[in-house]
């Protein structure tokens, strides 16, 4: 904000005109109050009017130095008074004279060097005179000023009326220049003639160290002759002065309002250091010697100096030692409304006050400040004299203006005192909802004055009211306690919907009524409690006693605030209980969809005071609805009923796609249709459900009684229900797809075996025929045949072989499915030693090193376990090229498995074809190398897998191969 230049500014800029607006900023003079525009005067022409030299220097010699520093030229006209006097005054107010006279800013002239020059005054030539001094100085200087001493007018009294001429033109010379002249008058030797027309012709009057608006000032071409006596100027100097005074004391009174307001707009000080300022204003406007902000926590206790200004004020500090019965100025002030105003403590009969006995205070001046409805204390003013004037109704107004404003801060300070401690109950994470509610009645039961604070539920259609907390005693209302909620203040609350207070029960007419005869509240403030949406019940605070003040908005407003904290923490209760229900339905394992679905739409039900929920098949397309699931009974609603969907309410969240809400079918169109006419529906809040890969669905809950909208949190609630509905429906769809899948791929799969096994099976025979007569060929005509031809006997039936060889291990694998399956417990010590038995010509012939460590029994197909076993063994030394080679063969337990391994230091396996081992046929070796068909690890990994289990190996190429099998722990099938 920008400061505004004020009239008392010293540093103003140099202002048009000149003079008498520069002296209202010089603290050297008082007043004219007001500003000079508003007056059709000319603006620098002053009359002093002097009873002394000493009056006469207070005035010229302020307005020179004003002048000087200003930067004008100032003409001192001297006639009586001694030039160097004038000068030596200058010098002692600071002015360097000589510079000054040097520089042509100060002239010192005499009468007879000035308008005498001639030797007597002539009006013309003074004129002349004035006219070329102004402009000569205005060329060089800022402005002018001259002081002139006009006593040669005593001598000379026939040319009085001529130079009052000039007085009356002089006002034309100045106007709209930056000109001050101060003529001045020797009030007491001056002729009163003189004098009359002095006042007449001087637009502003100077007496004392007033500076007037002169009233009396009669524009030139109005002037007339002096002949009003001596009595008429007195008469006339008394109402200006007392005029301007008034007008002055108007100022002043505006400058402290403009201070105080100031001082308490300024938000940058604490309330202390504020409240110290306004003493310090206070003392300075009443003119008093300190001053106290006194607090009185109780009628029982002594007042408190909480904040204190003044030299006397270091004994009165702390706790004022005056005991509560004596009483003191305070204790009185702070019975009264009006300031207590007692400019002499003895003339007002109060000596016998222990204040003053002990202090001696004379003088006390002082209101009462409140914090809220409650008495606080007293802002008071001392003088340890007596004050000559009475306190002014501008004083009152001044103090009763600082009293308001420290009561409004007080009450400020409550509040936010309030709020905080409110807030840190409700915030402390360490804290239950239950013994946040218990702390909040405490401290609103405090707040409030109150013996009790207490929470009910109530049921409106059984008229009962439970206490459901209650701090302070009273024998009825107790946590747990039952009662007919008709006889209670809380049916008036739950009526009203809104905050009820009754301060004195008997004066408002409630004895008879039972809510006062049966609890005997003689004051009482409740409000609604609401759980999201809905009544709840209310919260309290009693007392037995009635209560003087009525309660403030801002008690109000506190009840409010509680209630709705309370309400909110409630319906966030409320909420979660329902989500902590729906989570333990949705969430249990031991219960199918349907039986969570079930209880999925009772707790709907519940949730939203609804009748019936349900799901429905839709189909916007075909307007079909078709009723699919629904927990309760229902004439028409029933599963498996088709109704056209444009004549239900789920046509509406179809429509517009997500939650809708439906309590006034009428309003909403449904009049007529189906739901509405034939259901007899009147409430509706479903959901649609669009699904992937499954019909569509609507969820849904109706009642047959209309109610109140859905709140926020209901609907979340819902869309939430619905979430899980749609998530279910859909996973149910996939979980079906996919078994389809995968019995589909069973049935392919068992077909493929099914096809080998036949294939490998069939293929036999036609082998063995081959093998057969190709020996037969061989032995009978062996000796005809020449040498190439027995090569290639030996070529076809090595190939009829190795083929034969291929489909044994072919069928081998595509039987181990066709096994019957049944499981028994196997040793596999035992089993490891049929297939070293089996493999000994292998082992013999490789001098190999076979090591079996202890192993367990599993439940398993015995002869499948062995031919996994032999089948890692035997190539576990085949593909061995170390001497000897060594086999390993281990078992760990774990939590559900077994884990086997099967290690060699044989020629290891390139890590990037690991997997490629496992499929049928496929050999890293060719048949020169290493024998084999290649279908021994696909039937290990046929074998595992039918087990359940699973088969895997670690290697690196020349590092030995190890072989991991796991196979699940079970009981036997
Ligand atoms: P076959 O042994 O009849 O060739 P398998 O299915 O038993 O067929 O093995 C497939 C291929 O895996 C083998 O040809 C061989 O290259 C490789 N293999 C199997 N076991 C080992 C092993 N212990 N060390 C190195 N390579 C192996």
């Amino acid at each position: 904000m920008s400061r505004q230049a004020e009239p008392d500014d010293q540093e103003g800029p140099p202002d048009r005109g000149g003079g008498i607006e520069a002296l209202r900023r010089s603290s050297a003079f008082r007043g004219p109050a007001e500003p000079i525009e508003a007056h059709d005067h000319s603006n620098g022409h002053l009359a002093l009017l002097y009873e002394s030299r000493d009056e006469q220097f207070a005035a010229t010699i302020p307005f020179v130095r004003q002048g000087l520093e200003r930067g004008e030229q100032c003409l001192y006209i001297t006639d009586e008074t001694d030039g160097d006097a004038v000068l030596e005054a200058l010098g002692d107010a600071g002015i360097d004279v000589d510079s000054a006279l040097e520089s042509g800013t100060l002239l010192v002239r005499s009468a007879d060097e000035t308008y005498l020059a001639d030797g007597s005054f002539d009006l013309e030539e003074s004129l002349a005179f004035l006219e070329s001094t102004v402009a000569a100085g205005l060329a060089e200087f800022e402005g002018v000023r001259v002081a002139a001493e006009e006593t040669w007018l005593l001598e000379e009294a026939d040319t009085a009326e001529e130079f009052m001429a000039l007085e009356s033109r002089v006002n034309e010379l100045f106007r709209d220049e930056n000109c001050a002249v101060l003529c001045q008058y020797d009030r007491d030797r001056m002729p009163a003639s003189i004098l009359h027309d002095v006042i007449k012709t001087h637009p502003h009057l100077v007496v004392g160290r007033t500076v007037s608006q002169n009233v009396y000032y009669t524009p030139p071409e109005t002037f007339f002759g002096p002949d009003d006596p001596a009595a008429t100027v007195d008469r006339m100097l008394a109402t200006v002065r007392e005029r301007t005074e008034a007008k002055t004391g108007l100022r002043e009174h505006e400058r402290y309002l403009r201070e105080l307001y100031e001082t308490t707009a300024n938000s940058d000080g604490s309330f202390e250091e504020t409240v110290e300022r306004l003493l310090e204003l206070g003392c300075e406007r009443f003119d008093l010697r300190g001053g106290a902000l006194a607090h009185l926590p109780s009628w029982e206790s002594n007042f408190r100096a909480e904040a204190t200004v003044g030299p006397d004020m270091g004994d009165l500090e702390g706790e004022l030692p005056v005991q509560p019965a004596e009483g003191n100025f305070c204790r009185r002030a702070i019975t009264w409304d009006e300031p207590t105003a007692v400019p002499d403590v003895v003339e007002a009969g109060w000596d016998d006050d222990v204040v003053f006995e002990e202090f001696g205070l004379e003088t006390y001046f002082g209101i009462r400040v409140t914090a809220g409805t409650d008495p606080y204390g007293t802002l008071w003013f001392y003088d340890t004299s007596p004050r000559d004037d009475p306190f002014t109704d501008d004083e009152r107004t001044f103090l009763k203006l600082m009293g308001q404003w420290v009561s409004n801060e007080l009450e400020r300070r409550e509040r936010e005192q309030f709020l905080r401690t409110s807030y840190e109950i409700t915030s402390n994470p360490d804290h239950t909802f239950e013994e946040k509610v218990d702390q909040l009645l405490e401290h609103g039961r405090d707040w409030f004055g109150f013996d009790i604070g207490y929470l009910t539920s109530v049921a409106t259609d059984t008229n009962r009211f439970e206490v459901v907390d209650a701090v302070g005693s009273h024998e009825r209302i107790e946590p747990g306690v039952t009662d007919t909620l008709s006889e209670t203040y809380c049916q008036r609350v739950m009526d009203a919907g809104e905050s009820v207070s009754v301060t004195n029960a008997v004066a408002e007419g409630w004895e008879g009524d039972p809510a006062y005869d049966t609890f005997g509240l003689d004051a009482f403030l409740g409000t609604t409690l609401e759980v999201d949406g809905d009544r709840y019940g209310t919260l309290c605070f009693g007392a037995q006693t009635p209560r003087e003040e009525e309660f403030t908005d801002t008690e109000y407003t506190f009840l409010e605030l509680m209630s709705q904290w309370v309400s909110n923490e409630l319906s966030r209760r409320e909420r979660e209980r329902f989500q902590r229900r729906l989570y333990e339905i949705v969430a249990d394992p031991d219960r199918s969809f349907d039986e969570q679905l079930q209880s999925v739409l009772d707790l709907g039900c519940e949730r939203f005071d609804m009748k019936l929920g349900g799901i429905a098949a839709v189909d916007p397309e075909t307007d079909r609805f078709e009723v699919e699931v629904t927990n309760g009974d229902h004439d028409h609603l029933v599963p498996g009923e088709r109704y056209p969907l444009s004549e239900t309410y789920c046509q509406v969240p179809v429509t517009n796609g997500g939650t809708s809400a439906i309590t006034d079918p009428l309003a909403d169109g449904f009049d007529g249709k189906l739901c509405a006419q034939r259901f007899g529906v009147r409430a509706y809040l479903g959901t649609y459900l669009e699904l992937e890969e499954a019909d569509d669905r609507t969820f849904w809950f109706i009642a047959n009684e209309s109610r109140d909208e859905f709140s926020e949190a209901e609907r979340t609630f819902h869309h939430l229900m619905g979430q899980w509905v749609k998530y279910e429906l859909e996973r149910q769809q996939y979980e079906r797809d996919l078994e389809q899948t995968v019995a589909q791929l069973q049935q392919s799969n068992d077909r493929l075996k099914q096809f080998a096994y036949a294939a490998s099976h069939d293929l036999q025979e036609p082998l063995r025929m081959v093998s057969s007569y190709l020996q037969l060929l061989e032995r009978q005509y062996g000796a005809d045949l020449d040498e190439d031809a027995r090569e290639y006997i030996d070529f076809a039936v090595d190939g009829a072989d190795r083929m034969r060889a291929m489909v044994d291990d072919l069928l081998a694998y595509s039987r181990v499915e066709q096994a019957d399956g049944e499981f028994e417990p196997v040793d596999c010590t035992a089993v490891l030693e049929n297939v070293r038995a089996d493999l000994w010509v292998a082992i013999e012939e490789r001098d190999a090193e076979i090591t079996v460590g202890s192993l367990p029994t599993v439940t398993a197909d015995g002869e499948q376990l062995e031919q996994l076993f032999s089948n890692l063994v035997s190539n576990a030394v085949k593909y061995n090229e170390s001497e000897p080679p060594r086999v390993d063969i281990t078992a760990e337990e774990r939590a559900n498995h077994w884990q086997f391994a099967v290690a060699d230091n044989g020629i290891g396996i390139d890590p990037d074809k690991t997997d490629r081992i496992f499929e049928v046929f496929k050999r890293l070796h060719h048949d020169e190398e290493y024998a084999g068909t290649g279908v021994g690890l696909p039937l290990c990994q046929e074998i595992v897998e039918n087990h359940d289990g699973d088969i895997w190996v670690e290697s690196e190429p020349g590092e030995g191969s190890t072989f991991y099998i796991e196979l699940p722990k079970r009981t036997a099938s």
